[in-house]
């Protein structure tokens, strides 16, 4: 989408102008003057010019974009902590370009090579460019993404590594509109979509997705290394994005990472993220891991977190209970690799608790609704996986319904869960009881 210079700081739409302008011969113009007179469609809001050369037309929702821009502009000045009173005169200048012909003969982009070449959205300080896209709401999109860039470049001097600039200005531009009436617009961020609708046409949940299943999704520490120039494919997004997305969500990390986002955003930045208090590589590398494995819209942080303990030795029989909210439970018991035991699981759990549809599910789970695969329900019994080989790690499923025997994948716990997509165990009650047995 959009490359992000180092920061040069605020003046700099200042000194691209007035480069250009000085060529031309002109005196300083602003922004909106060079527009006007090029023909310009012109938006204005609080914290947004936007300038457009797209042609009129009813309903494209041109008119509402510099009134989005300035409630997300709320969201972010909340998301650093920052009080948007004192930066009330903030403004930023954005150009969304049908022709980028047009807007350089107007000498809104600069022709010099100050601006390198770019296939959606570049910024530089308080200013952006977008290309113009066909679906209103990625349009939106693009340009809240750049809006961040903006926001942070100039109000954070940001100059942080490519996955946290990337997956922040992704993290913090992903939201729906809710429209209440005719008038009212409502800008809601939405950073973990709760649904495919909250996120149209953004595909990175589904790019994740088949990332994980072709064996390739990426570590915490190749997101970590992300180079520059790797932010033109939507899996460089995506993982950027699952990476803040991680970090701000899940529970053992996010008020460390909160609070090292109010330090400054420079190249230290991931180092600091790794100096926080008690942040383990490993850990962090297996969590995260663990999450882009089971992501999906609305994956629910607290109730997915997982407990790592080692675990003791299954020598006799161990009985477990296996609630229906939750992700992937530690039962306590340790196996050996290629020890076998067998278990039995009895019990009724509710899905859909709230809901009219309210169905009741045995260790077996629900024919009539599936998920990855699986029945609803079922009982999942699992061990954590990490081969040798550069494969990815992640929870080997050893055996699965209401009874059976379990050969151990590897040396350590075992782990059971419902089939269930993350971002629905909310609704579910009950629970499941599993007695696992050595021979
Ligand atoms: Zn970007």
């Amino acid at each position: 989408m959009h490359h992000t210079p180092r920061s040069r700081g605020p003046g700099f739409w200042a000194l691209a102008m007035g480069l250009t302008l000085a060529a031309a011969g002109a005196a300083a113009e602003s922004p909106a003057d060079l527009a006007r007179r090029a023909g310009l469609q012109i938006f204005a809001g609080r914290h947004l010019t936007l300038l457009t050369d797209r042609p009129r037309r009813a309903d494209d929702g041109l008119d509402e974009l510099p009134g989005v821009f300035d409630q997300a502009f709320a969201t972010w000045c909340l998301h650093y902590g920052l009080d948007p009173a004192q930066h009330a005169s903030w403004r930023a200048v954005g150009c969304l370009m049908v022709d980028r012909e047009r807007f350089r003969a107007a000498g809104l982009l600069p022709a010099d090579g100050t601006i390198p070449e770019f296939e959606n959205g570049f910024c530089a300080a308080d200013c952006f460019w977008l290309m113009d896209q066909s679906n209103p709401d990625y349009r939106r999109h693009l340009l809240l993404h750049e809006g961040v860039h903006a926001f942070t470049l100039t109000l954070r001097a940001a100059d942080a590594p490519p996955w946290y600039t990337e997956g922040i200005a992704e993290y913090l531009a992903t939201h729906r509109l809710d429209r209440d009436g005719v008038a009212a617009l409502r800008f809601v961020p939405t950073p973990l979509p709760r649904r495919r609708a909250d996120a149209e046409q953004l595909g990175r949940i589904e790019r994740l997705r088949q990332l994980h299943d072709a064996g390739s999704a990426p570590s915490l520490a190749a997101v970590f290394a992300t180079a520059p120039q790797a932010h033109r494919a939507l899996g460089a997004y995506a993982a950027s994005w699952a990476a803040v997305a991680f970090l701000a969500g899940h529970p053992a990390h996010r008020e460390a990472f909160a609070a090292t986002e109010r330090l400054p955003l420079d190249r230290d930045f991931t180092s600091r993220v790794r100096a926080a208090p008690g942040w383990d590589d490993r850990a962090a590398s297996r969590d995260f891991a663990a999450f882009v494995a089971d992501l999906d819209y609305g994956y629910d942080f607290d109730r997915m977190a997982i407990d790592w303990s080692p675990g003791a030795p299954l020598t006799a029989p161990r009985t477990v209970s296996v609630a229906g909210d939750r992700g992937w439970q530690n039962t306590g018991g340790s196996l050996e690799q290629g020890q076998q035991i067998s278990f039995t699981a009895s019990g009724r759990i509710t899905v859909g608790q709230a809901s009219a549809y309210r169905l009741q599910s045995s260790p077996d789970g629900i024919t009539l609704r599936w998920y990855r695969g699986r029945p609803v329900g079922r009982l999942l019994i699992a061990q954590w996986v990490e081969p040798d080989d550069d494969q990815q790690p992640g929870f080997r499923v050893l055996a699965e319904g209401a009874s059976g025997t379990i050969t151990a994948a590897t040396a350590g716990p075992l782990f059971v869960k419902l089939n269930e997509s993350p971002g629905e165990l909310a609704d579910h009650g009950g629970e499941f009881t599993v007695t696992l047995a050595p021979p």
